[in-house]
């Protein structure tokens, strides 16, 4: 049996059901040290299939010593078989990737068996010619070549080069597969790193019977970054080879769609010829922009009640759903084209965009960002397209958000084909004022939307992002309770998925990746589990610092946005001191060589962050 008790209870419930029916048995694959199982993959498997059969093998081997041998149907062995994607011996039991929902997997341990599968992107040519990104990479791109061995630290191992399953592929057997290694061997991903990875030891791993057939909580998890202060120390020297994995392992991806700002390249294709883009170049047509914002460059807004503009957009969506690609850096993946403005408010000012934006100035809120006094104008544009790609395409999408002056609802109602995505900036939690605003569109948008498909836009950027971008350094804010309770209210709403925007620590970013694969998760029992396992000795004041953080934060309800509010306001001397002596004691009670570097990771990129960010304010100050 695997260490780890509290994990061990929690496995025996969820297949209570199971063992009640009679027949149970638990299942060994390793005995001794000794391989006591075969994983067996098809001859010719996914890339899904065939990373899921590696990352088995190699935690496995980690774990126990065992190396389990891999084999295809057929092979002629006495050893419990553990199924990885579809084979032929998946078939024999029914088992076909293709009956499987769009990221559905199974997790089966049953009469002497285990079976890992689910959907599975194909790799066909017709599947690779597919044409679409997430929100900065094509699907194509997101298929990472990487030598595995070398990324799993087997230096030793001859390499082994392969392509990953993209993030936007569908990879049930990875899904089932990391969820196995979870649930019943006890691995943790914490980072990218090796050190950030938990295996635990055992001679013996015996795994009790089990039926898991699911799908991730949220379709859609987009969650890209790890390269701002903190969580870079955190995640400690890793390579981009090893990040890859790590969104697999995190299950980073599913369900294809995006959405941005989409309209940076109008301007090469008809308004100035781009000597860097000429191919984007189509037809001189001035009028599609804005009035009065000459000078705008590619941030230039368009006309947006223009009747031919309307009608470029819906020609241009059109030919994204019939194969025929997307012009420069329009944004569409899946059954979703997206249809955003720049990023300003600097609307046309023909009379014909101001007699729609007029009435909205009344639904100004005064020092906030997000309110609706373009909503009209914005979902009017966006409306009007999608009534007519509707015409042609009924089963397809414009993807948009509700961000800055229209982030409430419009006054009428959106077409059934457009899919909102309403921009949150969940870390405000904690600060009074600014995040009621935000729950309060929030809420607005899923009382009117039954039915439609609703994505999130998720700010956790701040205070970070304003510290980088001003040269300073902030003081941190942790919020896991806000954390689970929002992603699990994202589920109850019918929130297909997010984009994250900004992630700036690691077990904040940890915990909202495990919620949003599976909103049964429990934060206390994730963040008390964390500590204990990733720095043993040390947890008690690890655990001690976080939270003392988190409730600084809570206590002054303000985030650490400006230099005053990180080191006047949130870490004054006092708090500092009591801070550093929790480290300090981390330091000294550390005991293994593991735990002495993972809570150096934490003691520079946490603690050392914030000692340099407080000494700096004080030297401004004199
Ligand atoms: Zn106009």
């Amino acid at each position: 049996m695997v260490r780890g008790t509290g994990m061990f209870v929690k496995i025996v419930m969820v297949t209570a059901w199971f063992l009640a029916a009679g027949e149970a048995h638990a299942i060994t694959l390793v005995q001794d040290g000794k391989p006591a199982a075969t994983i067996v993959v098809a001859a010719s498997p996914t890339p899904a299939a065939l990373l899921a059969a590696k990352e088995l093998q190699y935690h496995v081997k980690e774990m126990t010593g065992a190396m389990l041998p891999v084999e295809h149907p057929g092979a002629d062995t006495a050893a419990v078989a553990i199924l990885v994607g579809e084979s032929e011996a998946t078939r024999k039991l029914g088992l076909r990737s293709e009956d499987f929902q769009s990221q559905e997997y199974l997790i089966r341990i049953q009469d002497g068996l285990i079976v890992l599968m689910g959907r599975d992107w194909q790799d066909t040519p017709a599947n690779r010619l597919e044409v679409g990104s997430d929100m900065v990479h094509s699907l194509a791109d997101t298929r990472d070549k990487v030598n595995y061995t070398a990324a799993v630290g087997w230096e030793n191992a001859p390499a082994d080069i392969i392509e990953l399953p993209g993030i936007l592929d569908d990879q049930g057997t990875c899904y089932a597969t990391y969820d196995f290694l979870e649930r019943f061997c006890d691995v943790r991903w914490y980072g990218p790193s090796l050190l950030n990875v938990v295996i635990p030891s055992a001679r013996t791993l015996t795994v009790p019977p089990a039926e898991i057939r699911r799908r991730p909580s949220l379709l859609h998890r987009n969650a890209p970054g790890g390269g701002w202060p903190i969580i870079r120390k955190q995640w400690a020297r890793h390579d981009g080879a090893q990040k890859d994995l790590f969104d697999r392992r995190m299950r980073f991806g599913g369900e294809r769609w995006a959405c941005n700002h989409s309209f940076a390249s109008y301007r090469d294709r008809f308004l100035v010829k781009n000597p860097d883009a000429p191919q984007l170049w189509e037809r001189s047509r001035p009028d599609f922009f804005a009035v009065g914002w000459e000078n705008e460059g590619f941030w230039r807004q368009l006309c947006m009640t223009h009747p031919d503009l309307i009608e470029q957009v819906v020609q241009d969506a059109r030919d994204y759903f019939d194969g025929k690609g997307v012009k420069g850096r329009q944004l569409a993946c899946g059954d979703y084209f997206s249809v955003v403005p720049e990023d300003s408010d600097h609307w046309c000012k023909c009379q014909r965009c101001q007699a729609v934006l007029a009435p909205g100035k009344s639904r100004d809120i005064k020092h906030t960002f997000g309110t609706g006094t373009a909503s009209d104008y914005v979902f009017g544009f966006v409306n009007a397209v999608a009534r007519e790609v509707r015409k042609s395409h009924p089963d397809k999408y414009i993807a948009t958000l509700a961000y800055h002056v229209y982030s409430y609802p419009p006054t009428f109602e959106l077409e059934s084909n457009v899919a909102v995505a309403p921009c949150v900036q969940l870390c405000y939690a904690y600060q009074k004022g600014v995040f009621e605003n935000d729950a309060n569109f929030y809420g607005q948008w899923i009382a009117r939307s039954e039915g439609r498909k609703v994505y999130l836009w998720n700010y956790f950027h701040h205070p970070m992002e304003r510290a980088i971008l001003g040269g300073w350094k902030c003081f941190p804010c942790f919020m896991p309770d806000v954390i689970s309770q929002w992603v699990k209210r994202y589920h109850e709403d019918g929130v297909r998925g997010f984009f994250l925007c900004g992630i700036p620590q690691q077990l904040d970013y940890y915990l909202y990746m495990q919620t949003a694969f599976n909103v049964d998760t429990d934060w206390t029992a994730l963040v008390d589990e964390f500590f204990v396992r990733y720095f043993g000795a040390a947890a008690e004041p690890m655990k001690a610092f976080y939270y003392r953080i988190m409730q600084i934060n809570r206590e002054e309800g303000v985030l650490g946005t400006s230099p005053d509010a990180s080191w006047g306001r949130l870490g004054t001397e006092q708090r500092m001191n009591e801070l550093g002596a929790l480290m300090d004691r981390a330091v000294a009670l550390a005991r293994t060589d593991v735990e002495k570097q993972r809570v150096a990771t934490w003691k520079s990129g946490v603690w050392e962050y914030m000692l340099e960010g407080r000494t700096e304010y004080l030297q401004k100050q004199q």
